[in-house]
């Protein structure tokens, strides 16, 4: 059964390749690039953010050298910042102390900052052949359905039990090529809805089409608890200037800008009063939703006009300048909507 699974896989392979931005150098950092810019998010979005930075970073030291706001000015729109503050580190640590050279072992690419398995198998089979097989929501989702195996791989030992699965079934030699035939196979043929099992190559070896379970294969993942969190959020604003500061303290949003933000579902007159804001009669947006992995996010955001404001922690922003700079993804939108007139 494993032959025939991996013949019919590269046979679809050959029939539908996909080429990646990367295939003509096979660089490990623009695979890396690449492979951090599409975790939870769809490949269509992530390329045009992919072929920015890579225009505007072509090797890793230009990256390196970038300062943090321009990075997440090139960030802006796709959210998940930390992916961003992780790139950027790991950039700073190969070019400052491996001399620009990119690990070229799977043991060596997973101990960098923010590179897990999945990622360190992509870059080691595409960029350097090694055999190791990858993991991701596709190849789960694939295995899940043609071994019959209902487990989700959110446990230690059930992701292991697949991991397993898939390093028996790569094909030695070629793990680039396996690799990114069972990707492909799995984000655009046996899709989580309507799979194309109707025309499928390796229905003849499906559990889950011959038992009539594609549609419970593989099970839904536990959701995590959601903490919810209020913010209220004021842009100070004089004249053609906004007043903004950059969130520094190891928590969400950290590096973007924000402008004076108090955490709380209901108004606290103290904390405004410190702020020297007069918030009486301020309008206020509706409560704007935002949802990260562990937290959603409730927030409501109003303009204040203020000639003479001053606070030490906060900087002057023409708004022209707005358009640079990276802001929480619920604010941006609303900024987007609204604007400053
Ligand atoms: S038959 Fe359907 S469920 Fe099975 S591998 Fe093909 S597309 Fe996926």
């Amino acid at each position: 059964m494993f032959k025939t699974f991996q013949d019919n896989l590269l046979a679809f392979y050959q029939s539908f390749p996909i080429e990646k931005p990367w295939q003509a150098d096979r660089d490990p950092y623009k695979i890396w690039l690449l492979e951090v810019l599409s975790q939870q998010t769809r490949m269509e979005q992530a390329l045009p953010y992919y072929r920015r930075l890579v225009d505007r970073f072509p090797k890793i030291e230009l990256l390196a050298d970038a300062s943090e706001d321009d990075l997440f000015a090139l960030w802006k729109g796709l959210g998940y910042y930390s992916r961003a503050r992780n790139l950027h580190n790991t950039a700073k640590y190969i070019t400052s102390e491996r001399e620009g050279q990119f690990p070229r072992t799977y043991a060596d690419i997973i101990k960098l900052n923010g590179v897990g398995p999945y990622t360190a198998s992509a870059i080691a089979s595409f960029a350097f052949r090694e055999d190791v097989a990858v993991l991701d929501g596709n190849v789960h989702r694939v295995l899940s359905r043609v071994f019959g195996i209902a487990k989700t791989i959110q446990r230690g030992q059930d992701k292991d039990e697949f991991q397993n699965l898939a390093n028996k079934l790569l094909i030695k030699g070629q793990s680039d090529i396996y690799n990114q035939a069972i990707m492909n196979f799995g984000s655009t043929h046996c899709k989580p809805q309507n799979p194309n099992c109707g025309d499928c190559n390796i229905s003849e070896i499906c559990y889950a089409y011959q038992n009539e379970k594609v549609g419970v294969l593989p099970p839904p993942k536990l959701r995590p608890i959601l903490r919810d969190r209020y913010f209220h959020f004021v842009f100070v604003k004089s004249k053609d200037n906004i007043y903004l500061r950059k969130r520094m303290e190891k928590d969400i949003w950290q590096g973007l800008y924000e402008g004076v933000v108090q955490e709380n579902k209901d108004l606290d007159v103290d904390f405004w009063q410190t702020q020297k804001l007069d918030i009486a009669g301020l309008l206020w947006s509706p409560w704007l939703k935002q949802v990260l992995s562990h937290q959603r996010i409730w927030m409501k955001i109003a303009i204040i006009e203020s000639e003479n404001w001053s606070s030490t922690n906060f900087q002057a922003f023409h708004t022209s300048e707005l358009k640079n700079i990276a802001f929480p993804r619920v604010v941006s939108k609303w900024i987007e909507a609204h604007g400053f007139d």
